[in-house]
């Protein structure tokens, strides 16, 4: 068959639950293009395997940005997901919705119709929710909510040194308070990961009206006009040709930009210099990109507690006989929303992520004996990069510059992180636990030493969105049905149409788009 209803690029966090939820109409004939291939990996399924996922190509596209001009010119490392369940199937696994301002203010700034109140039944619809339903939670649907099986002790002082700063804590950070401290709900079942492929496709994959393709890289998108009818697929080494009557771009933040550029949708002198015929310009097509940029402040410990000198033998058979044990943590296992001094409102500014080990370049640089690393990450950033081409060949990577640091509010932000990263483990129930700090270095003390630090060690830690953005003005790409502006036939449904950062994770909230945007489209 070449010829369907809705053909489906990249199946991602977004793209398996269009194709779930497209295909539960039987009249749909739907086709998932997956660039990646199966989910076979156990790394993918036993949720601390996430680290051996790293700089695995079969499964991750591993990214690098351009030099970053505020970031000391370093290239950073960004991860996604190559494979069925995209970035869900090698993310960590943090359940987190963010904010309910933060969809009222993409409402207010042009995405009519998803304001909180209009998403939060797609986040119940998604969600099967371990402790049971309640006015923000759901069960029985695909996507499965837990709570961690194991966590380490050292996640527990984490905790107990959050509240000896005055931060409460939650049991809920997507209830109706998100402020205080608490372990992240996991994105589980029985103690492996449920990625959007798990949970959502494969019920799905006997359903006759589906088709799912697996190393299949879409090049370009094929016009009537100026109605898109289909895709160019680069598979087992042979160029297909595939029709629909309506294409849905889910190859998430960084490829759907790509993609539209790639097929004459874009920023027109940019297309023109890489020798492509210019279909629509549209100077939005990889603008406005947002990254949650976050810094590792690192302690080494007395005791041998943390998870670098874990008996992996022992972990293993405890995993293997029945699903328990230090293999079924997701390692970034407590977290904390904090009101910073510089809040406007009583919206959290700042996030943490809690791992009880040493993590110093998302784990490339292994440091000796024991320790643990507190993240933290201003939510709301106001530095805008972007997405462009390198090549016009579609299995080239394309350029990402995300521009951190470029306000002087992310610059204070981020200083702020340190100074409450180092006050965190300075409370009393870290006080038998710490030896000595190693980043940032013992000597670092003042604001400028701070900063200075996090041109050299900032990271990604991994949500870009934004770079097709949802919205009514003339440089919004989509609308607030997510069609592409300006074409036929075409929508992107995935993180990049967000309008700005949601103040946490970025997994559910794509997921809740894909709902909602399915719900409409089966209406
Ligand atoms: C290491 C890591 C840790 C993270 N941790 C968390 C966390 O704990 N909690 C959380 O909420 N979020 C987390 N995130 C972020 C979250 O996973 C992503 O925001 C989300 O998965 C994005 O979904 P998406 O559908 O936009 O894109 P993706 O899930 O990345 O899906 C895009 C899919 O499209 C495919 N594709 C791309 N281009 C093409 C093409 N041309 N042809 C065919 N297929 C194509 C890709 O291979 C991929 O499978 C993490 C992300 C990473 C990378």
């Amino acid at each position: 068959m070449t010829n369907f209803d809705f053909i489906i690029v990249g199946a991602g966090s977004a793209g398996c639950v269009l194709a779930r939820r497209l295909s539960e109409n039987p009249n749909h004939r739907v086709l998932l293009l997956e660039a990646g291939g199966k989910d076979r990996n156990p790394f993918i399924h036993m949720p601390a395997g996430l680290w051996r996922l790293r700089d695995n190509t079969r499964v991750n596209w591993n990214y690098e940005t351009e030099p970053e001009p505020n970031l000391a010119g370093r290239r950073l490392y960004w991860p996604r997901g190559k494979v069925l369940g995209g970035s869900s199937a090698i993310n960590a696994m943090c359940y987190c919705r963010g904010h309910r301002k933060d969809y009222d203010d993409w409402a207010a700034q042009g995405a009519s119709g998803w304001a909180f109140n209009d998403c939060l039944p797609y986040f119940i619809k998604s969600e099967d929710q371990e402790r049971g339903a309640c006015d923000y939670h759901g069960v029985g649907g695909p996507l499965s909510v837990q709570d961690l099986r194991y966590h380490n002790p050292l996640s527990e002082r984490f905790l107990q040194a959050c509240e000896q700063t005055g931060l409460p804590r939650t049991d809920d950070f997507n209830g109706p308070r998100q402020r205080g401290c608490a372990l992240y709900q996991v994105t589980q079942r029985n103690g492996q990961r449920c990625s959007t492929a798990v949970g959502y496709l494969r019920p799905a994959m006997k359903r006759p009206n589906l088709t799912v393709m697996t190393g299949a890289l879409v090049q370009r998108l094929l016009f009537d006009g100026d109605r898109v009818r289909g895709v160019t697929v680069l598979h087992k080494g042979e160029e297909k040709h595939f029709e629909a009557g309506e294409t849905l771009l889910s190859g998430g933040a960084i490829n759907s930009p790509q993609l539209l550029m790639l097929s004459g949708i874009g920023p027109g002198a940019h297309l023109h210099e890489h020798g492509i015929d210019i279909r629509l310009d549209q100077p939005g097509v990889g603008a406005n990109l947002q990254d949650h940029l976050d810094i590792c402040t690192v302690v080494k410990i007395g005791t041998r507690e943390s998870y670098d000198t874990l008996n992996h033998t022992l972990a293993g058979i405890k995993y293997i006989l029945n699903r328990s044990g230090p293999c079924t943590s997701n390692i970034a296992e407590g977290g904390a929303f904090i009101v910073s001094q510089y809040a406007t409102d009583d919206r959290p500014d700042i996030q943490l992520h809690f791992i009880p080990a040493q993590l110093d370049e998302h784990g490339k640089n292994v440091l000796p004996g024991n320790g643990m690393t507190l993240h933290a990450c201003p939510l709301r950033p106001e530095s805008r990069g972007h997405i462009r081409l390198k090549s016009a060949d579609p299995q080239a990577a394309p350029a990402i510059t995300a521009n951190y640091l470029d306000s002087d509010y992310d610059r204070r932000m981020m200083i702020e992180c340190v100074r409450l990263s180092l006050e965190i483990f300075a409370q009393p129930a870290f006080a038998e636990t710490v030896t000595d700090r190693v980043f940032p270095a013992p000597e670092a003390s003042s604001e400028a030493d701070y900063l200075e630090f996090v041109r050299r060690k900032a990271e990604t830690v991994y949500h870009p969105v934004g770079t097709c953005r949802m919205g009514d003005d003339d440089a919004a790409v989509v609308d607030a049905s997510l069609r592409v502006r300006g074409v036929q036939g075409l929508r992107v449904v995935d993180a990049s149409v967000m309008p700005a950062l949601v103040s946490g994770n970025t997994n559910a909230p794509t997921i809740m788009i894909a709902e909602k945007i399915a719900a409409e489209m089966n209406a």
